[in-house]
């Protein structure tokens, strides 16, 4: 299974889960199959008592678990059926590392959050990427986790860390990396800003991992200099960036992202085996 990892930057809300909803269409429509975990970097254990004023209703798996709203835009765009365990949470983390150290597993080591938590993380990650979810046997060819919150919140903080490790050379073929942020357009100034996205791609790197895809939300589509200039202060090339600005209709972001070369950059990072003819759309 090979992942690709979609962070958000400057406020939360930016179109993450839409975008890594959209992302999954494009492989799942072009013959790959997809399966996706949703990390939510909260210390609640799920989202099953969570107040409705705050985070919406609960979306209810056929399993029983009680999760984020993000696992049914999955659930619907990619149509697949997903566990509880597709959607982590600090809390649920922190217990089954804890449970594990009553247990006696660590063998009187000092539990820590590097390399304890981190690689229960990548344990759990890599063992739910493969549990088939389209009513087949077959095990997803890709996993896409989307990390809730922001960029730089400490909260999502250890998450960064194991995904670090990604970055080996052994490794660096199987993780992709998708960063969405916000181009801002304040009507005082009269044009569109980029600094606070410049900060959150600054701060990805500094927690080592490198953007494959810089994916700019913004109300207007996206200028060709304003797509060189975040290409230029982002390091990226500049098929790297990719525009999505607001639409009428949230199922219109998968074509805008393949009209711009997004499956075909997946492919090409990850390795993945060629579309086969027979399910080639174009
Ligand atoms: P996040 O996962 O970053 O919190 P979501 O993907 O849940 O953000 O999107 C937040 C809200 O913005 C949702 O109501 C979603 O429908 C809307 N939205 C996301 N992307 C777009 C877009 N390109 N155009 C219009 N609305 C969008």
């Amino acid at each position: 299974v090979k992942y690709i990892l979609v962070t958000g930057g400057i406020i939360s809300g930016v179109g993450k889960g839409i975008i890594s909803s959209s992302l999954g269409v494009l492989l799942k429509n072009n013959g790959y199959k997809v399966t996706a975990i949703k990390i939510d970097p909260y210390l609640n254990e799920d989202a099953g008592i969570f107040s409705p004023y705050e985070h919406g209703e609960v979306f209810v798996l056929d399993d029983g678990g009680e999760v984020d709203l993000d696992l049914g835009n999955y659930e619907r765009f990619l149509n697949i059926r997903m566990t509880r365990d597709n959607n982590i949470t600090t809390g649920k983390m922190f217990k089954h590392v804890m449970e594990r150290e009553r247990r006696g597993d660590y063998c009187g080591k000092t539990v820590q959050m590097i390399p304890h938590l981190t690689d229960a993380i990548i344990d759990w990650v890599e063992r739910v990427a493969r549990i088939p979810v389209d009513g087949s046997s077959d095990v997803p060819d890709v996993c896409i986790i989307e990390l809730g919150g922001t960029i730089g919140d400490i909260e999502g903080m250890v998450y960064l860390a194991a995904f670090e490790r990604f970055q080996r050379p052994a490794l660096k073929n199987n993780l992709m990396n998708v960063h969405v942020s916000l181009i801002l357009h304040p009507n005082a100034t009269g044009e569109p800003k980029t600094k606070p996205m410049q900060n959150s791609v600054r701060h990805l790197r500094s927690a080592g991992l490198i953007p494959d895809l810089l994916i700019c939300r913004s109300t207007d589509n996206l200028q060709p200099h304003l797509r060189e200039k975040i290409a230029g202060f982002g390091l990226v090339d500049l098929e790297q960036v990719v525009g999505v600005h607001d639409v009428s209709n949230i199922y219109k972001v998968p074509l805008l992202l393949e009209e711009q070369g997004v499956l075909e950059a997946i492919i090409k990072r990850l390795q993945l085996p060629a579309i086969p003819d027979t399910v080639k759309r174009h």
